[in-house]
C-alpha cells in the first residue's frame, strides 16, 4: 500500500458500521497509532487484525512522533484511530497530520461514523448550514458566553455534551436560546438504547430532567440556528433587551432599547415575543 498516514473512522457504538476499506487499511499499514490502544484493541480483535499498535495522542512526547516518523522513512504507513468515530473531531490527530504534511508526506481519509453527522441526519433540523461546536467549556461563565456569542447564528448548531452536564446545559440553551427555539438530544446513537428526539428546548429540557435514562451514555445536542428576525439582532442588544424585559414589561423594554439604539420598537418588541 501507498506509504503515507491513514486517518481512519471507526464506529460509533456499533461494529457493524466499521466499513470494509477501514478493515482493509488496519490490517494492511505497518503501525495503528490510537488515542487509547486498551479500547482499540478490542475494536481490532473482533475484526481479527493483529497489526502493531502504539498510544498516540497530541501532547504525546517527541518519542511517540519519532516512531511514527521511522515509519514513513522507511516508506510504511501508518494509521491512526481515534476510540469512536473520525479522529481529528474533538479528537487528537491534528498536530500529527500537520507535521505528516509538513514533512512531505500523504495523509489518507478513510471515512466512516461521525456522531455529529449521524445525529445531524436523523434529527430533523435544517441541514443545509450547520455549525459543529465540539463540547461547550464545562465553567458556567465561559459557556454562558461562548453561547452569547452563538445567540444569532443562524446555521444549526452541534455539540458534544457529557451525560452529567446534560440538565445544566440544557437549562443554560433555554435561558440564552429561549424555550421555544427547536432543538434535537440524539443519545447513545447506533446503540441498543438510542434516543433521537426533537423539540421546542423548553420540552426537551423537561424530558431530559425528569427522566434519569435520558441522562446516561453519549450525548449529542442540536439547536436550529436563530431565525431571520433574531439574527438581526446583535448579541449585546439582545441581551440588554432581555434583561430589561425581566425588570420591565416587554413594550416599554423595547422603548428603551429602541431609543438608546435608533432600532424599530416593533422590531425589538417582535423578538422579545418570539422567547415566549
Ligand atoms: N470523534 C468522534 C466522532 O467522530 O463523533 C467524537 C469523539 S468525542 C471525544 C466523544 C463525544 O462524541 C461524546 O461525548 C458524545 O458527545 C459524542 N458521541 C460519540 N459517540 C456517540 C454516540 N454513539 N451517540 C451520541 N453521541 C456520541
Amino acid at each position: 500500500m501507498e506509504s503515507g498516514l491513514y486517518v481512519v473512522a471507526t464506529p460509533i457504538g456499533n461494529f457493524g458500521d466499521m466499513s470494509q476499506r477501514a478493515v482493509d487499511v488496519l490490517r494492511q499499514v505497518d503501525l495503528i497509532a490510537a488515542e487509547d490502544t486498551r479500547h482499540s484493541r478490542r475494536l481490532l480483535q473482533h475484526f481479527g487484525i493483529d497489526t502493531p499498535l502504539m498510544a498516540y495522542h497530541d501532547h504525546s512526547d517527541d518519542r511517540a512522533l519519532r516512531r511514527i516518523r521511522g515509519c514513513f522513512e522507511a516508506h510504511e504507513s501508518v494509521a491512526l484511530v481515534s476510540d469512536a468515530g473520525t479522529p481529528l473531531v474533538s479528537d487528537p490527530g491534528y498536530r500529527l497530520v500537520r507535521c505528516v504534511q509538513d514533512e512531505g508526506h500523504k495523509v489518507f481519509p478513510i471515512p466512516g461514523a461521525c456522531a455529529a453527522v449521524a445525529a445531524l441526519s436523523a434529527a430533523g433540523l435544517p441541514t443545509d448550514r450547520f455549525l459543529f461546536e465540539g463540547f461547550l467549556p464545562a465553567k458556567r461563565g465561559a459557556r454562558e458566553n461562548r453561547l452569547q456569542a452563538l445567540r444569532t447564528e443562524s446555521a444549526t448548531l452541534i455539540f458534544y455534551e457529557a451525560p452529567h452536564r446534560i440538565v445544566d446545559t440544557l437549562e443554560a440553551l433555554v435561558e440564552v436560546f429561549g424555550p421555544t427555539r427547536e432543538a434535537a438530544l440524539a443519545r447513545e446513537v447506533t446503540k441498543l438504547y438510542e434516543t433521537i428526539r426533537r423539540s421546542p428546548l423548553s420540552t426537551l429540557a423537561q424530558f431530559v430532567r425528569e427522566d434519569n435514562n435520558q441522562q446516561k451514555g453519549e450525548i449529542v445536542l442540536l439547536v436550529t440556528g436563530a431565525s431571520a428576525r433574531e439574527s438581526e439582532l446583535d448579541a449585546d442588544v439582545a441581551s440588554l433587551l432581555i434583561r430589561l424585559a425581566q425588570e420591565l414589561p416587554a413594550r416599554r423594554a423595547a422603548a428603551v432599547v429602541a431609543e438608546h439604539t435608533g432600532l424599530r420598537k416593533k422590531q425589538l418588541y417582535d423578538y422579545l415575543l418570539s422567547l415566549k
